[in-house]
């Protein structure tokens, strides 16, 4: 029989009213014919308590601890979604991740997948059952610990899971009814796409629009996933929702299509470093080695061979951050005389296919924010996005001024 992959994000589980309601859908489709592969996420709120709960016990936490006990909102879900289906007569049961096993690398907190065996389910759905229930998020590693796959790793288990599977499509549930051309809850003139390129929507991904995580983009562009977003809120139609699909199957592309923000920011600079070969090396090795996950960087012009060394990083890296350099100057291997970080910035970017085309969108975008008053703290581009950090008390303005300029109201569709 085909196979369907269907994941419900938290909100679409978040009590049992919603778990039954996701799975009546599941049901329509096993009457349709299909074996589906259901992906479920925590109950909304769930993993952001649990990941609340390790920073109170272990701020520098052990990541292996932390997989451990963010994974646990997946198992409950799991679960409950299993039962739910059985009281409607629908053959279920549950996996854990390890009971799959789903496969992955060992880096905590944000495993990759590295294999995901077909047998033990397919075994199942052979012998009558009808919905394989998966506990998305996590895995197993080599060394036989619980990983996870970074916030918004469900998205990512479901596209892998229809990989996997060969499955007819992999609909993602979630609590708005597609990909918009910007979040829907900050901009109220936010179009909804009914189809958008996996390179745009990739790069929105990676900017912060967490409708669907980065990881989960690439593996559909690279398995040829057919992959929708659709509202769990309201009756679906096959062609309801956005379908992220290659560039050739839209028709007009934009010059820019989408506004993504990331909210939680910090800027680090490191004040009066030695400006000599290897010094780059020299910070942002220990950064790595410390998990810091570094997205822009600026280095200031030299004075009498010291600069000042800027780099972005998530807000909740910061503590690690400045114990990664801390350490590296009490090692003797880097200098400084400060280190100063303000986390309360924000990342606004522009995005769009068009743009490999079209000069002028960075100026545009410029002109607008200085328009707003805004000041531009650090700028990074690339061939189709545009990205600045900004103060945060700024962010929606920049959001919505942004999305005025760029007239994505008249976005066709
Ligand atoms: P789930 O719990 O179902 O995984 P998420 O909260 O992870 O849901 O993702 C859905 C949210 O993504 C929406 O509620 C919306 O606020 C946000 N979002 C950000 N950017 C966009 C966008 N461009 N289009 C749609 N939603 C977006
Ligand atoms: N529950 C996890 C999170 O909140 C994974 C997911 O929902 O995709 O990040
Ligand atoms: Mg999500």
């Amino acid at each position: 029989m085909p196979v369907l992959v269907m994941k419900f994000g938290g909100t679409s589980v978040a009590n049992l009213d919603r778990i039954r309601r996701a799975a009546k859908r599941v049901g329509v489709e096993v009457a349709k014919g299909y074996d589906v592969i259901v992906i479920v996420s925590a109950m909304s709120g769930k993993t952001n308590e649990l990941v609340g709960w390790v920073n109170e016990t272990s701020p520098l936490y052990d990541a292996r601890e932390y997989d451990a006990v963010v994974s646990s909102g997946e198992n409950v879900t799991a679960g409950l979604m299993a039962l739910t289906l059985q009281e409607m007569d629908v053959p279920a049961r549950s996996w854990q991740g390890w009971q799959v096993p789903l496969k992955t690398t060992s880096q905590h907190a944000s495993a990759r997948i590295t294999e995901i065996p077909t047998d033990n389910i397919n075994g199942k759905f052979a012998e009558g059952m009808r919905v394989a229930v998966v506990a998305g998020f996590q895995g197993i590693s080599e060394e036989g610990r619980i990983t996870t796959l970074g916030r918004g790793g469900s998205d990512t288990t479901a596209v892998a899971f229809a990989g996997a599977f060969e499955a007819e499509r992999c609909d993602i549930y979630t609590d708005v009814d597609g990909v918009y051309t910007t979040d829907p809850r900050i901009c109220e003139k936010a179009r909804k796409l009914d189809k958008i390129a996996f390179e745009e929507m990739l790069e929105l991904a990676s900017l912060g629009a967490k409708v669907l995580q980065t990881r989960s983009v690439e593996l559909a562009m690279r398995y040829n996933v057919k992959l929708r977003v659709v509202s769990s809120f309201e009756e679906q139609s096959d062609e309801a929702g956005t379908l992220v699909c290659d560039e050739e199957e839209i028709m007009e592309l934009n010059v820019v299509s989408g506004v993504a923000y990331s909210r939680d920011e910090a800027k680090m600079t490191l004040i009066s470093v030695a400006d000599r070969p290897g010094i780059a090396a020299a910070i942002f090795g220990p950064l790595s080695e410390a998990g810091v996950n570094v997205d822009m960087i600026v280095q200031n012009i030299s004075e009498e061979g010291r600069t000042d060394m800027t780099f972005s990083c998530p807000t909740d890296q910061v503590a690690r951050a400045e114990k990664a350099m801390l350490d590296a100057k009490s090692a003797g291997d880097i200098n400084f005389h400060d280190i100063v970080a303000d986390t309360a910035v924000a990342k606004v970017s522009v995005v769009g296919i068009g743009m490999r085309s079209h000069a002028g969108v960075a100026a545009k975008m410029f002109q607008v924010l200085s328009d707003e008053g805004i000041n531009i703290n650090v700028i990074t581009t690339s061939e189709i996005k545009i990205s600045v950090l900004i103060d945060r008390k700024y962010m929606e303005l920049a959001v919505q001024a942004l999305h005025d300029a760029f007239e994505l109201e008249k976005t066709a569709g």
